[in-house]
Formats: structure tokens, C-alpha cells, sequence
């Protein structure tokens, strides 16, 4: 029988939207509202039979909504057959460590916890008001990118601060994108016809948001990010691990505030900090090509920070079974993994450098027949992990 689920994934400043029917995992439609809150927003809506595209002023999540819905409407597939929605949900906090259906209470504990996510949990709180408020009839489930790491123990989810005020402010390790290492980690054992429960895996997930995990069976040991999206790895614009000591240095030399010094280390870091503005990773290589040197060392330093990681988690796990590539650079770049996987090679990680060439087209084994590390690329679904997720948490 047809399972169809909306899954919501509301920004700041956007809305992604899909309907994947979980029965079959077809994708009825997906759509991008953007530019919410500024003169001219625009959204993007797509069918098997085409793509309709609405340019409009969306004020707020509420108008966002209303237009999902009548997009919906005018273009279908008609939205009562959806038998739940499932909210992308940035931070759980140490209270939400699992799928949970959405009510009041719920509402109001994530309101709790928006001042550990000040920039993605307002927008998600009020996606799940504006889409109560025009799908009444079915159950609102909220999926939180830190539940997959509620495993990890104690030695590594806490930071050594005075633990009164850890403690206080509830300052620990929560690690995020867990709904993507969750998904990736089992499609990995899946596709390789293991048992998950056996395997100690590396997930690599590098986007624009990039972050890496320690997986035994199953379970998360370990991961880069933190408190925050912010530690680890070197990102798009996100510097990931820098020296805390900079906020109180930068307040004393530049005069900056800890609210400009995390724009700078939100925004203008990472690859486009040290590549003159340039964060995508196809742009990079263009300059690389060209002989471009802060380019380079933007790689370089990149590279550089993921090996250490995964050398890292391989001292966490003691045995590397599987290393896995994911999201938008990890399944496209073969430059990065190559590199990565050069330098690796002593650890057990051998690539194979025609596979590592092959198009990203679904799972595929990159390293050698004789490597003792499997190196795979699988490619993400966070939204049909989550539509997935929505399922099992209405039962
Ligand atoms: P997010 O979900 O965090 O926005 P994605 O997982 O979609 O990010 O990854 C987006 C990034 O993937 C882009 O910024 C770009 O650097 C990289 N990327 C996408 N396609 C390619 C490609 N063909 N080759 C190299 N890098 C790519």
C-alpha cells in the first residue's frame, strides 16, 4: 500500500520539501522555497510531469507553507494522501535522542533548546507550526540530525571544561548530519551483504557541511562535530577545529566581538576563507588547474585535517573494516578521495584508480581487490531516511 510521507527541511532562509513514497521509495515531487524573508522569493516545485517555478514575496515560514501547499494543490500530487510529515530537526539537545512524534511538549522542549541551535532550530519550529496549521490531519514527527549520536560514550562526548558549567549549559559533543552517517553506515553493510552489527566503519560525509563519524557496529563511537555544526572538519565556509584561544584574542587585537568572530568562522573560513571566496569544490579544482597557489593550500589543508580524522577513529576503533565517502564532495570529488586514500594507503586504505573514476552512480567499491580496508562511495538520502524514520515513529 502506498506510504506516502512529506519531508520538511526548513532553514533560515529556505524550505526543501519532498514526497517519497516508502512503500516503493518512489519520489512523488520535491521542491525548493528560497529566498523566505527577502522582497523576492521563489519557489520551485517538481513532478514526474514537470517543474513549475513561482516567484513571489515569502515573508515568513508561515507564507512558505501556504505556498507549499498550493503548489501542491495546483500541481499535485494532492497532499491527502500523505500519511505524515517529518521535520528535519537540527538539534535534540541531550533530551530528544530518538524519532519522536510531535506535540506540544515536544514543541516547546525544542523551544528550550534554541539557544543551543540560535540558527537552525527557530526556523525549523516554526516550519512545524506553519505545516500543523495547513496539515491537520496527520501526525507531525520531528527527526533530529543529533539522535544517531546519542550512542557515542562518555569519553568521547565530553569536553574537558569545568564540568559545573558543562553541566549547567549542557556543553558536550552532540555531533550532527547523524541522520545521513545513520542512513550511509547501513546502506554501506547492505551493499556489501555484511552484517552491520560486525563492521567498524569511517563515514566520511563531506558537503558544504562537512563531518565524520566513528561507527561500531552500528553504533556511533565517535564524531567531529560538536556543541555546534562548527568543529572538525574544513568545510565550505565553516572552518571546522581552530584554537578556541582566537575569540578572546581577536577581541583584544581587531576589536571583534564573539558574535563577529562566529560569522567569521561560520562564514568567511573553511575553503572559501583561504581560496579568496571559493567554496565549491568544482571551482577549486579550476583554480588549481590554473595554477592558482591559495587554492592549493586550501586543498591541502582540507586534506590534510580528514586524514588526521580518520587516522584518529581508526585508534578509536581499533579495526577499520569499511571507509566510507558521501555527500556532495565525497561522491563527486575523485581528487579528494584520492588524496585522502594516498595517504592512507599505510593504514590499509588502497584505492583503485580506475574506480575511483567511475560516475557517482549509486554504491560502489573504490579500493582494491587486496586492500584490508573496503573504501566505498555510497551516496546519501537524508530525505528517505527521514521519510523512513517518520514511518517507524508512527508505527
Ligand atoms: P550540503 O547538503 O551541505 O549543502 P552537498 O552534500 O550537496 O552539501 O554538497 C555540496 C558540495 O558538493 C558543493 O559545494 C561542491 O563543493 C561539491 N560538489 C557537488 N558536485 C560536485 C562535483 N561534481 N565535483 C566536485 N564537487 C562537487
Amino acid at each position: 500500500m502506498p506510504t506516502p510521507i512529506l519531508v520538511l527541511n526548513c532553514g533560515s532562509s529556505s524550505v526543501k520539501y519532498q514526497v517519497i513514497d516508502t512503500s516503493d521509495e518512489s519520489v512523488w515531487a520535491t521542491g525548493l522555497v528560497e529566498k523566505i524573508g527577502l522582497p523576492e522569493g521563489r519557489i520551485k516545485h517538481r513532478t514526474p510531469a514537470g517543474e513549475q517555478i513561482v516567484q513571489a514575496p515569502i515573508p515568513d515560514h508561515q507564507e512558505a507553507l501556504r505556498l507549499v501547499v498550493q503548489a501542491f494543490a495546483d500541481h499535485g500530487p494532492a497532499l491527502d494522501q500523505v500519511v505524515a510529515v517529518g521535520h528535519r530537526t537540527v538539534h535534540g539537545g541531550q533530551r530528544f535522542r530518538e524519532t519522536i512524534v510531535i506535540d506540544d511538549e515536544v514543541v516547546a522542549g525544542m523551544t528550550e533548546l534554541s539557544g543551543l541551535a540560535p540558527l537552525h532550530n527557530p526556523p525549523v519550529i516554526a516550519g512545524i507550526k506553519a505545516a500543523q496549521a495547513v496539515l491537520t490531519q496527520v501526525p507531525h514527527v520531528a527527526i533530529f540530525d543529533t539522535a544517531f549520536f546519542s550512542t557515542l560514550p562518555p569519553a568521547a562526548y565530553t569536553y574537558a571544561i569545568d564540568k559545573t558549567i558543562a553541566e549547567q549549559f549542557g556543553i558536550r559533543k552532540y555531533g550532527f548530519h547523524g541522520t545521513s552517517h545513520s542512513y550511509v553506515s547501513k546502506r554501506a553493510a547492505e551493499f556489501l551483504g555484511r552484517d552491520l552489527g560486525q563492521l567498524n566503519q569511517i563515514v566520511c560525509h563531506l558537503g558544504n557541511g562537512a563531518s565524520i563519524s566513528a561507527i561500531q557496529g552500528g553504533r556511533a563511537v565517535d564524531t567531529s562535530m560538536g556543541l555546534t555544526p562548527l568543529p572538525g572538519l574544513v568545510m565550505g565556509t565553516r572552518s571546522g577545529d581552530v584554537d578556541p584561544g582566537i575569540f578572546s584574542y581577536l577581541s583584544r587585537v581587531a576589536d571583534m566581538d564573539s558574535a563577529a568572530v562566529f560569522t567569521l568562522l561560520n562564514n568567511q573560513s573553511g575553503v572559501a576563507g583561504l581560496a579568496d571566496g571559493t567554496s565549491d569544490f568544482r571551482d577549486l579544482r579550476t583554480k588549481i588547474e590554473a595554477g592558482d597557489a591559495a587554492a592549493e593550500l586550501a586543498f591541502d589543508v582540507y586534506i590534510h585535517r580528514l586524514i588526521g580524522y580518520i587516522g584518529a577513529y581508526i585508534a578509536v576503533l581499533g579495526r577499520l573494516d569499511v571507509l566510507v565517502f558521501t555527500a556532495g564532495v565525497g561522491e563527486n570529488d575523485q581528487d579528494v578521495r584520492w588524496a585522502a586514500c594516498q595517504r592512507l594507503a599505510h593504514l590499509g586504505c588502497r584505492i583503485d584508480p580506475v574506480a575511483n573514476q567511475a560516475p557517482n552512480s549509486g554504491p560502489r567499491v573504490i579500493s582494491t581487490p587486496d586492500s584490508p580496508v573496503t573504501v566505498l562511495v555510497v551516496p546519501t538520502n537524508e530525505e528517505l531516511a527521514m521519510a523512513r524514520e517518520t514511518v517507524a515513529a508512527i508505527g
